[in-house]
This record gives structure tokens, sequence and C-alpha cells, in this order.
């Protein structure tokens, strides 16, 4: 093989062949050449055509960006690319591409499972059990009909558009917040409401938005302090998106009724973390996207992403549709993978 162009993966945490062989049959060499600072990131892609990554910490900064002489694409194997400077890549002329749909239904189905076992308090009572208290069921009371509830969905994106979805078996009151939806939708039969409201109204509510300056810490003290104080707030998106030190205290305090986390502020959860104590907290480590087939879906997506736009098409799901690209691209529907 005479490659063309050269990808390089800066996080290197599996076996490539399937993504090596599919670049190939596109005249791109894939490298994986692991970097962890900025400066090793720097210094390992300045050959570059494309950047792959993977971590959620990997400091893809306007630093970085700006010595990616050769960078055409940065492709993540992810939905967020919160540790990516987008604006920086697209002053730069730089295509970042995600992998948008890989996982809607794994993280949906995860927010659902997540919903109903602490609607049902299915953690409480498995412990209870455990411990040879049978009956101790009464103190994880009161258990509400599920379809008297009201579902709150912060943010109305794939995923909590999947949630809803799913939950509208349930027959649940189903409200929406996102700024970026006009309201009302008939979908589901979601009422698109103010996010004040939704706080105020709903039983158990379900985060659904990217981390970025505008959604960092969005439910904090004051958010908590207009919950019902049986509500309980799920959070499959990003640790950030939620004050944490706001949220022990809610715990603490009984300000709400509970939380189900996917995604803590700092990951690995620290051993010494109060939110390991609640007995009314459920805890996942990050898991919602996975499963083999989304795996599958992601590989193929950044494979995808990383050949159109090297062989001159726009990737599947450009984050930054708008960027003015290093070399002109036509259309994703015109693009065949080798
Ligand atoms: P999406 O882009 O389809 O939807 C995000 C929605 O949030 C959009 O509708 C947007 O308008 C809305 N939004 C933006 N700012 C808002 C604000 N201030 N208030 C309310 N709404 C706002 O994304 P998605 O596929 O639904 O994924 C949502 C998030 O889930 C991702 O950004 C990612 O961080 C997270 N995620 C987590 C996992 C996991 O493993 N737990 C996996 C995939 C994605």
């Amino acid at each position: 093989m005479n490659p063309r162009f050269l990808a390089v993966n800066i996080d290197c945490n599996f076996d490539y062949s399937f993504e090596t062989e599919r670049l190939a049959a596109a005249g791109i060499e894939l490298v994986p050449r692991k970097a962890v600072t900025e400066d090793e990131i720097i210094r390992a892609c300045a050959d570059a055509d494309a950047v792959i990554l993977e971590g959620a910490k990997t400091p893809m900064t306007a630093r970085v960006i700006a010595a990616l002489p050769r960078c055409q694409v940065i492709a993540k194997y992810a939905v967020g690319v919160d540790n990516i400077d987008v604006g920086a890549a697209t002053a730069a002329g730089i295509v970042v591409a995600n992998a948008a749909d890989y996982c809607t239904e794994e993280v949906s189905d995860h927010a659902v499972a997540l919903l109903l076992a602490s609607a049902r308090k299915v953690m409480s009572m498995d412990r209870f059990v455990r411990r040879g208290e049978w009956a101790g069921f009464t103190k994880a009371q009161p258990l509400r009909r599920v379809s008297q509830l009201t579902l709150g969905l912060v943010g109305l994106g794939r995923i909590a558009r999947a949630t809803a979805r799913k939950m509208a078996g349930f027959q649940m009151r189903i409200l929406a917040a996102d700024p970026y939806v006009a309201g009302p939708t008939a979908e589901g039969g979601i009422e698109i409401v103010p996010l004040d409201q939704l706080l105020r109204e709903s039983d158990l509510i379900s985060i659904h938005v990217p981390l970025g300056a505008e959604t960092r810490g969005l439910i904090g003290e004051t958010a908590f302090r207009s919950m019902k104080p049986t509500a309980i707030v799920v959070n499959t998106s990003r640790g950030p998106v939620v004050d944490q030190e706001a949220l022990i205290r809610a715990l603490r305090e009984k300000w709400i009724g509970g939380a189900a986390l996917d995604v803590v502020a700092e990951e690995p959860l620290p051993a010494s973390s109060p939110l390991r104590d609640f007995d009314q907290v459920i805890l996942t480590p990050h898991t919602g996207a996975d499963s083999v087939d989304s795996m599958k879906h992601v590989r193929r997506t950044v494979v995808e992403s990383v050949s159109a736009a090297l062989t001159g098409y726009w990737p599947p799901f450009p984050v930054n549709p708008k960027v003015a690209p290093r070399s002109g691209l036509k259309p994703w529907s015109e693009f065949r993978q080798p």
C-alpha cells in the first residue's frame, strides 16, 4: 500500500484492525501514537491529516489545534465533544466529526432503566432483601403509581426524544425544556415548557444536554431548591452539568428525593465521594452508551468520517457544519466507503 494520508489515533485503547483495514482501502494509513498531554499530542500529530480520539479528557485545546498544520478532520468515538475546542477547530478550517447517533438507543435505555429503578426504588429494595430485612420496603416508601408522575426532560435532542418515546408507554405527563426547540411539539405528547416550570412540576427529571459554557452547573442550588422534595434527578449526559456540591447538599438536606447518575463531576468517582453513602442514589460507571452493537456502530462511523473527509466529502456528523474546510468537501450523501 502507498497511503496518501495519515490518520493518527492518540488514545489507543483497543485493537484497531477493523479501522486499519477499512482506512487502508481509502488510501489512509492509521497510526496509533498514544499521547496524553498537549505537548505529546502536538508532537504526535504534527504530520497527521486526521486525528482520532476517544478520551473524554484528551485536551484538544486551541493551543493543540493551532499546531496541527495538515489536519483536515478531528474524529471522536463519542457524541460529546466537550474536550475539543470546536471554535478553534472551526477558525483553523478543521472539521470536527462525532458519532452523533451511535448510542441513542443505549443511553435512552439506560435513562429509562434509571428512571424506573428510581421510581420503583429497586436498588433500595434489593439492599433490604440482601440484608435480610424483607419488610424493609416500608422504609423505601412512599411509592407512587408511575402513570401519575410527571417526567421532565432537560434538553430535547436525540437521546431525550428516544427516552420520551420509550417512557410514553407508561402514560406519564412528559415535559421538556430546550431553548433551541420551538414548542409546542406534538411528538409523543411532549409539552415544551421553560426550565423553571419543568423543575417545579416534574417528579422525575432526566438530563440530556451537551456540556458547554451554557450548561455547566445548569442544575445547581437554585434548581434543586425549586424541585419537589420527592423529585428524582437522573443524569446520563455529562457530570459537570450538575453542580455536584449542590446535589450532595440537596440529598443530605432532603431538598429532593434521590438521584441516579451515570456521569459524575470527577470520573472515576473518588472513593471519598459522599455520593457513595446515600441509599437514595443509584450510580453507574458512565456506561450508558455501552453495548456490543454501539461499539460496532461508533467504529464504523469514525472510519466513515475520516475516509470521507480525507477523500473530499463531508463526514456524516460534522459538529461544526459552518466551518470553511481546508479543502473543499462534497455532500456526505455522495460518499461511498471504499
Ligand atoms: P443532541 O445534540 O441530539 O441533543 C442535545 C440537546 O440539548 C439539543 O436539543 C440542544 O438544543 C439541547 N440543549 C443545548 N443547550 C441546552 C440548554 N441550555 N438547556 C436545555 N437544552 C439544551 O445530543 P444527544 O445525542 O441527545 O446527547 C446528549 C448528551 O448526552 C451528549 O451531549 C453527551 O454529552 C451525553 N452522552 C452521554 C453518554 C453516556 O455514556 N452517558 C453517551 C452519549 C452521549
